[in-house]
């Protein structure tokens, strides 16, 4: 192995944010063969000593797909009119809530298309109010809203949110949306939910159009600097129905396979983003995301080997999961929650991990700095 990188490596896995922007950059860079493997085996080792060597589920409902946005990269973005509109009933959201209590998960993740307004603030209120019996620990990942919709849905009994950034370089993520979109309100909301008192998730893509592997070292330097207690990442997909759908524009992070990447190249970069960001940040949850299994069988997996701890296994209804496609190549659209739970312990089995069953799977970053 290159000595350099090992230097990184070790001065990395000595405490957290031990190591500058431009060596996050050469974790990035690394190539195939020993590098790779040295640099996921540190991620690891690393994960196993600040978290341990266990896995948090969370269940996931796609609420709904009516969203007011229109991101240039998402499949349920408003301009896509091919796209069967839906949103679940409250009585369907609690069942699956009820689904995941017995099923022992712990905790439970809504999302949803973006919507704001008074009725929506309610019936997310009413939802909550609903399920609190249940003891779930629960994220919501519902966009952008002002800070009094935020800490009406905490009192109601959320306690952590989702909200990626998309990316940390404001100039690319004008150029990734429409001109109504503000990547400075985005922080914001971040730093209005930290003041709420939720656990804040936040993360980008990786292999967006334009973006360099300069971007991504500072997305991971950013998730430092807003101190966040969970990280939500995941390889950018193409979607055929978007205007970022051609899978050919040129995005520099993949270095020689810039143009047309295939999906390894997509899903390495991925997993070199969480081990990257294991190796910065040591102690928060990372999950290894679903987009990651839509590259690879055992993309979820690895992804746990490359130092993420938290998996969302679907649990919303297979009606819904088609129209529910934010890119292409949806893994397990027809998978009931219950055969989704069978498969996954035994993969979980398989890499040597347990599973932490009843958890709320609090983020080990936020419960230090309360
Ligand atoms: N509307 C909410 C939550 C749903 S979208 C929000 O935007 O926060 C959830 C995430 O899906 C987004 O944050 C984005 O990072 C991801 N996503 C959207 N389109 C994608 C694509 N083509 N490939 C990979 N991830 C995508
Ligand atoms: Fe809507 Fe979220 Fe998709 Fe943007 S990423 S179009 S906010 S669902």
């Amino acid at each position: 192995m290159d000595p350099a990188l090992g230097a990184i490596l070790e001065k990395a896995a000595m405490r957290p944010r031990n190591i500058s922007e431009t060596e996050i950059e050469a974790l990035l860079s690394v190539g195939g063969g020993e590098g790779l493997d040295a640099l996921f085996s540190a991620a690891y080792a690393v994960k196993a000593r600040a978290v341990g060597r266990v896995v948090a589920f969370r269940g996931l409902v796609e609420a709904g797909n009516v969203c007011a946005k229109d991101c240039l990269y998402c499949g349920i973005r408003k301009s896509n009119g091919k796209v069967a509109r839906y949103s679940m009933p409250a009585d369907e959201i609690v069942a699956c809530a009820e689904f995941a209590a017995r099923e022992n998960y712990g905790s439970l993740v809504i999302q949803s298309g973006e919507i704001e307004g008074e009725a929506h603030t309610r019936f997310i209120e009413d939802v909550l109010a609903r399920i609190r019996h249940l003891g779930l620990g629960v994220t919501l990942s519902l966009g952008e809203q002002t800070e009094e919709v935020y800490a009406r849905w905490k009192a109601a009994g959320a306690a952590r949110y989702l909200l990626r950034v998309e990316t940390s370089n404001p100039e690319l993520y004008a150029r990734l949306h429409p001109a109504s979109h503000s990547w400075e309100r985005r922080v914001e909301c971040l730093r209005a939910l930290r003041r709420c008192g939720y656990q804040v998730g936040t993360g980008v893509m990786a292999g967006l159009p334009g973006q360099t592997l300069r971007d991504l070292a500072h997305d991971i330097a950013f998730f430092g600097e807003i101190d966040a207690d969970m990280i939500g990442m995941g390889p950018f997909i193409p979607h055929e129905d978007t205007p970022l759908g051609d899978p050919s524009l040129v995005s520099p992070a993949f270095g020689s396979a810039a143009v047309s990447p295939s999906k390894e190249d997509r899903l390495l970069l991925g997993l070199r983003m969480i081990a990257a960001t294991r190796l910065y940040l040591h102690d928060v949850n990372i999950a290894a995301a679903t987009a990651l299994q839509a590259l690879a069988d055992d993309g979820r997996e690895r992804g746990l080997l490359a130092g993420a701890n938290v998996i969302m296994p679907n649990i919303t209804d297979v009606k819904y999961r088609r129209s529910y496609q934010l890119y292409e190549g949806k893994p397990c659209l027809d998978e009931e929650a219950s055969q989704c739970r069978a498969c996954l312990r035994m993969r979980i089995a398989a890499i040597g991990e347990t599973i932490a069953f009843g958890r709320h799977g609090d983020s080990p970053h936020f419960s230090r700095r309360q």
